[in-house]
């Protein structure tokens, strides 16, 4: 078959590899329909991500067929139309008994770290993935939603809407902030609807990305570059400050950001992945009574976002900019890669 290899910081390269088979009774064999490719793979491709190794398939989301299953699948069957968890759970470790997917203990790829597709074992930018535990890895896809929308369950919905929504403890009436607008960003922004802020402030650095966040449900959007971006927030609110600062960009500046807006007593809740140390001034924040968050998506509210999904309550489908075959993955990765420039959020990848 042929996959999307990372050969080492900054080379990928869509070759041949062996067709995955069944190593371990619950797995189950997926042909790949629809794949997208992460901000986290753009890291890979940086280097960023030491333990992924020379020869690694990527891709960590995709919705596909079941082609074959082992033998202690049984809710599983060939033949399902399936969504690809960015998480393996094997349900039965202490982590995973608590909803904490995210560390799951298992052995595969290692035990703590539960995004071992494309990371730690071979993933979905390929023609078929071999996906562990796939009874609680796997979910069914809902019936008449299209596969480029589900897809978005894989990763960027959960994600958005636990570790930035949940974990910022969102209530009705909160005045909350975005910081950036990029698809993790604008996921947190089209969930936080499901908890009736009163606003939604959706800051970039890009005003072509504010611009689209309204279309995502943001009220009001603020771009970072202007020198007064810290009046505006705090104009948007009680002057205090908001309720809740999420960080989606991952880097020192937008951190300190959230930290400037938030008010005594609210929630910063880090949803980026971050490359470098960033500051935390204990001396001044510690009489702030703030909440600070972060972690690694559970996606134990999958089950949950697809049920909305079905109802059409979710609207997915704005988050696709872009269609590529899977073949072309070469080209989707140079689009997604210049997004300032080509304005892409999710690339669709379809076999
Ligand atoms: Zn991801
Ligand atoms: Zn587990």
């Amino acid at each position: 078959m042929k996959a999307l290899v990372y050969q080492g910081p900054g080379s990928i390269a869509w070759q041949e590899k062996p067709a995955p088979g069944i190593q371990k009774p619950t797995d189950a064999i997926v042909k790949i329909e629809t794949t997208t490719i992460c901000g986290t793979d753009l890291h890979i491709l940086k280097g960023d991500v030491p333990t992924v190794e020379s020869g690694r398939i990527l891709g960590h989301e995709g919705v596909g067929v079941v082609t074959e299953v082992g033998e202690a699948v049984t809710e599983i069957s060939v033949g399902d139309r399936v969504i690809v968890s960015c998480i393996s759970a094997c349900g039965k470790c202490s982590y995973c008994l608590e909803g904490v997917y995210s560390h799951c203990l298992a052995d595969e790829g290692a035990s703590g770290i539960g995004w071992i597709l494309g990371h730690l074992i071979d993933g979905t930018q390929a023609e078929y993935v071999r996906v562990p535990f796939a009874e609680t890895s796997l979910h069914q896809a809902p019936e008449g939603v299209a596969a480029e929308e589900a897809a978005m369950i894989s990763d960027i919905l959960p994600t958005g809407h636990e570790i930035g929504i949940r974990y910022g403890a969102v209530e009705p009436g909160d005045v909350i902030a975005v910081i950036g607008a990029g698809p993790v960003g604008l996921a947190a922004i089209t969930t936080a609807s499901l908890y009736g802020p009163s606003r939604v402030v959706a800051i970039d650095i890009d005003a072509n990305r504010v611009e689209q966040a309204k279309r995502f449900g943001a009220s009001d959007g603020i771009v970072s570059s202007d020198s007064d971006w810290k009046e505006q927030v705090l104009a948007l609110t009680d002057g205090l400050g908001v309720d809740v600062a999420i960080e989606a960009v991952g880097v020192p500046a937008t951190w300190d950001m959230c930290l400037a807006i938030v008010r005594p007593g609210g929630h910063v809740a880090n949803v980026g992945v971050h490359g470098k140390p960033v500051s935390f001034p204990l001396e001044t924040a510690w009489i702030q009574n703030l909440t600070i968050t972060t972690g690694l998506v559970n996606t134990d509210t999958s089950r949950m976002l697809i049920k909305l999904l079905a109802q059409g309550r979710l609207d997915a489908g704005g988050f696709i900019s872009h269609r590529f075959s899977l073949e072309d993955i070469m080209s989707a990765y140079d689009t997604f890669g210049r997004a300032a420039e080509t304005k892409a959020l999710k690339v669709i990848l379809t076999a």
